[in-house]
């Protein structure tokens, strides 16, 4: 297109309110062709970070697809780019109004990034630590404390970097029937206050377990987990010994908070490989809640991201806001001006800050019924290290506090009523559920945990070859829990093909579900699943006791589908597809 090569962008300068000026000369692309103007933002740097003015949501919303927003303030916003989404954003006729200094590029300037190198050195937390030191300091977490601190390989990034988690509870190396909750910080590479203060954290509860008794107890009731890096190659990005080189974005030049499998709009693009390792670490836990802690603003932003609030609400909105506001709360008790960057109230519906697709915190959500909410820790996100204590003074009661939400609501557990064995049942809020705000009980013990506003409520447990179970009325007080444990009754009309309460979601079976067959069955190889429209496999159930024995890592939809069965013990099965707008349907087989 030869409009893309008249690019019209006159008003292009440094805009700098407190931030150094990156070149000091204006860039006037006028004249140039949009190749060697992106090869003048490029030349030293793979990510630039820009600013735009929009007012228009649609335009705001395309434009969000195209590159990685920042942060907004009325109609300035603050976006990242590689050159392949800047070319994309320049191409579609949008115009920078400014592109600014990295956050690395300002840290570097003032010269405030002051690395540790040894673990006396990190003393005081007011130190960034090397990528070696960082891996020792895990690494002794759990060798100083073996009974309550497990170390997990969650995976590695592009460049064969870790991505560790610390899991932190008593019997750390046993799956307990405890609410399970996950901190993790710094997706983005150069957003760094999260990292230190997740180490931080870690460090609290081990030193004060036994001597202090709110630590005691949430390492006794909960099981605490936490990753304090998940984009190390974009912190690490120019050195293992400095994160001044910092970027945003992960080696390969993608946003990891860009790059989860999108619900909505279907786009299940390449995901990364750090991203692959945390969907799978996700979907092997029973996580309850998780933070996502990010920097660059001070904001609580809860979901959902890919849409406004006038659009869709979460379920739990009045949960969300009344835990967000516990978190501020407390954390202006100690710096009144904490959490103001974006509202007064310190918390937002993230799509009304600015609507974000493909990120993690809706793709936990969404897939795995895990409340996951996005945390801007600071304003600044790579803070002069000296600063990184203040911040820590500021939000670690809040830190611990909010843990414990994980544990209030409705809790118990689900088992057989013959047998006495946990079952893995959909727990469902009457009324009240929607858009995977429905939960599960957990197939290794069978514990449930129902966050949830003080109310009463009415819940139904049902499981795949069981009658399910109403319990009415029952009420919830805040920052408080009410028990329910449930047995449920063994269905055994299963066996001869009358389905009773398949393991569907909270919006039931859907009126016209995609049509399906699936040859040959019995099967004793390969499982052919063939639709008349798009489908994603979902999951596999054995009939005789409802667990969940087979899910695909990533679904895809199409119209045609193998499943290997052999590794499947004889039996009767149930197959969960879903179609592309959210429909499911359950079809059974027979593996000989
Ligand atoms: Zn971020």
């Amino acid at each position: 297109m030869k409009r893309a090569f008249l690019l019209i962008l006159t008003i292009l300068f440094i805009k700098a309110c407190n931030i150094p000026a990156l070149q000091a000369a204006a860039i006037e692309p006028q004249e140039k062709s949009l190749l060697s103007f992106l090869d003048s933002i490029f030349q030293n740097r793979t990510e630039t970070v820009f600013q735009f003015i929009e007012t228009d949501p649609a335009q705001i919303e395309a434009i969000s697809r195209m590159v990685s927003i920042d942060r907004k303030q009325d109609s300035l916003f603050t976006a990242y780019a590689n050159r392949q989404e800047m070319a994309a954003f320049l191409q579609s006729g949008h115009r920078i109004h400014s592109i600014l200094a990295s956050p690395t590029e300002i840290a570097r300037q003032q010269k405030s990034i002051s690395m540790a190198q040894t673990m006396e050195e990190m003393a005081e937390w007011n130190r960034y630590p090397t990528y070696p030191l960082y891996i020792e300091m895990m690494r002794s977490f759990a060798q100083e404390h073996p009974d309550i601190c497990r170390l997990d390989t969650i995976g590695f990034s592009v460049k064969g970097r870790l991505i560790l988690c610390l899991k932190i509870s008593d019997n750390a190396h046993q799956e307990e029937p405890e609410p399970s909750f996950f901190y993790s910080s710094s997706i983005h590479g150069d957003e760094l206050t999260g990292y230190v203060l997740m180490l931080r954290l870690a460090d609290y509860l081990l030193d004060n377990y036994g001597s202090d008794e709110e630590a005691t107890r949430l390492v006794d009731e909960m099981q605490i987990h936490i990753n304090p890096l998940s984009n190390p190659d974009g912190a690490y990005a120019l050195s293992d010994e400095n994160v001044s080189g910092a970027t945003r974005y992960n080696a390969n030049g993608i946003d990891l908070n860009r790059n989860y499998p999108d619900f909505w709009s279907g786009d299940h693009s390449r995901i990364e490989k750090e991203n692959q390792a945390m969907i799978d670490y996700v979907a092997a836990h029973d996580f309850v809640m998780a933070v996502n802690v990010h920097g660059g603003s001070d904001v609580l932003n809860y979901p959902w991201d890919g849409f406004r609030s006038s659009q869709k609400e979460h379920a739990d909105a009045a949960w969300w806001q009344a835990i967000c506001a516990r978190y501020v709360d407390s954390c202006r008790l100690v710096d009144a001006a904490s959490y103001r960057d974006v509202n007064s109230q310190g918390y937002i519906h993230g799509g009304d800050w600015y609507v974000v697709h493909n990120g993690r915190q809706d793709y936990f959500n969404i897939y795995n019924h895990v409340r996951e909410l996005t945390l801007e820790i600071s304003v600044t996100k790579l803070p002069d290290a000296s600063r990184l204590p203040d911040f820590w003074n500021t939000n670690w009661r809040s830190l611990l506090n909010y843990m414990k939400e994980a544990g209030y609501g409705i809790r118990g557990s689900v088992s057989d009523s013959v047998s006495g064995e946990p079952i893995r049942a959909l727990v469902c809020v009457q009324g009240h559920d929607k858009d995977s705000s429905q939960i599960y009980s957990s197939a290794i013990h069978g514990a449930y945990f129902r966050p949830i506003e003080a109310g009463t409520y009415d819940l139904r447990f049902s499981a795949p070859g069981y009658f399910p179970k109403t319990i009415q009325g029952i009420q919830v007080r805040n920052l408080n829990y009410t028990v329910n444990n449930i047995a449920l009754l063994p269905d055994t009309s299963w066996h001869s093909g009358l389905a009773n309460d398949p393991p569907v979601d909270a919006n039931g079976l859907d009126k016209n579900p995609a049509t399906c067959r699936l040859y040959p069955n019995p099967v004793s190889g390969t499982l052919h699943i063939e639709a008349d429209e798009p489908v994603s496999l979902q999951a596999v159930y054995r009939v005789s006791d409802g667990r969940r024995v087979l899910a695909p890592r990533i679904r895809n939809f199409q119209k045609a589908h193998r499943l290997d069965a052999s590794i499947l013990p004889s039996g009767f099965y149930l197959l969960e597809i879903e179609t592309e707008n959210g429909s499911r349907n359950i079809l059974r087989f027979v593996k000989q």
